[in-house]
């Protein structure tokens, strides 16, 4: 039996391709992608000259079948996204899902995520984070979302194009306040950028230089700050409360 090779691929900068990832694709001998015309410019990069198949989430169930019948037949085949690692925020669940559902091996070749990229560099708390992928295109399901996130308090990352960044920094900053937030735009690649503020920050900042608004982003929201002198008097009642009991009063 032949294996799914879930293959990570650069979100900007080709040399974050990994030697592994390089000799997977290599040495499979079908590669699903999203976007074919796309991923065909990474492999002919590569040197890689076997077939690809396309697989975005209008097809990804139909495809289920042709790829577990090359599976059988003892062929491995990779899986790869427009770029990133695929599955997040990109096609693959359902066929990863069903593939595992009928026996077959899934083997992950890590690499380039624009959430981990980010966090890694943001200077936000990254113990614990909670990432929610695209915000909802329309303003109130945009809106609700981010309302049920408010008291949270890890970290929460989300990611954002560029035709709607401006409207949900508008969003967070009537949700948020003054919340601090991190952006991380164009990861890995020339212009590069962290801006850091509050929403009304970063919303002045791309008007004084709308470049700032152009290319990818991930949005980055610090949690909640914790509400010290509520837990110092809940740590106060407990203290006393055992020390009464101790004395038995
Ligand atoms: N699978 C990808 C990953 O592992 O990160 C994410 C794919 S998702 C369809 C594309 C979104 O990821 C973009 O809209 C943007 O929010 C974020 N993204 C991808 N590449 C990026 C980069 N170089 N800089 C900032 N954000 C990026």
């Amino acid at each position: 039996y032949g294996a799914l090779y879930v293959v990570a691929t650069p979100i900007g900068n080709l040399n974050d391709l990994s030697p592994r990832a390089a000799q997977v694709l290599g040495a499979v001998s079908l590669v699903a992608a999203e976007d074919t015309r796309h991923s065909a410019r990474l492999l002919r990069h590569l040197g890689v000259t076997c077939p690809l198949l396309s697989l975005h989430e209008h097809n990804e169930a139909s495809r289920v079948d042709r790829i577990a019948g090359c599976l059988s037949a003892g062929d491995d085949v990779a899986l790869i996204s427009d770029a990133g690692t695929p599955l997040i925020s990109d096609p693959g669940f359902v066929l990863v899902r069903e593939l595992r559902r009928l026996g077959h091996r899934v083997v992950p070749i890590p690499g380039p995520c624009a959430l981990v990229t980010a966090l890694s560099a943001a200077g936000l708390p990254t113990d614990r984070f909670l990432f929610s992928g695209f915000l909802p295109a329309k303003r109130g399901a945009r809106r609700a979302r981010l309302e049920a996130l408010v008291a949270r308090d890890e970290t929460l990352v989300f990611y954002e194009s560029p035709h709607r960044i401006r409207d949900t920094l508008q969003d967070i900053g009537t949700l948020f306040g003054s919340r601090h937030l991190v952006l991380g735009r164009e990861l890995t690649k020339a212009f590069e950028t962290f801006l850091e503020g509050d929403a009304g920050h970063l919303l002045a900042t791309m008007d004084d230089d709308p470049d700032q608004a152009r290319g990818e982003f991930v949005v980055m929201i610090a949690g909640t700050p914790p509400r010290a002198e509520e837990s110092r008097s809940d740590i106060d009642a407990s203290a006393l409360l055992s020390a009464l009991l101790a004395e038995g009063l």
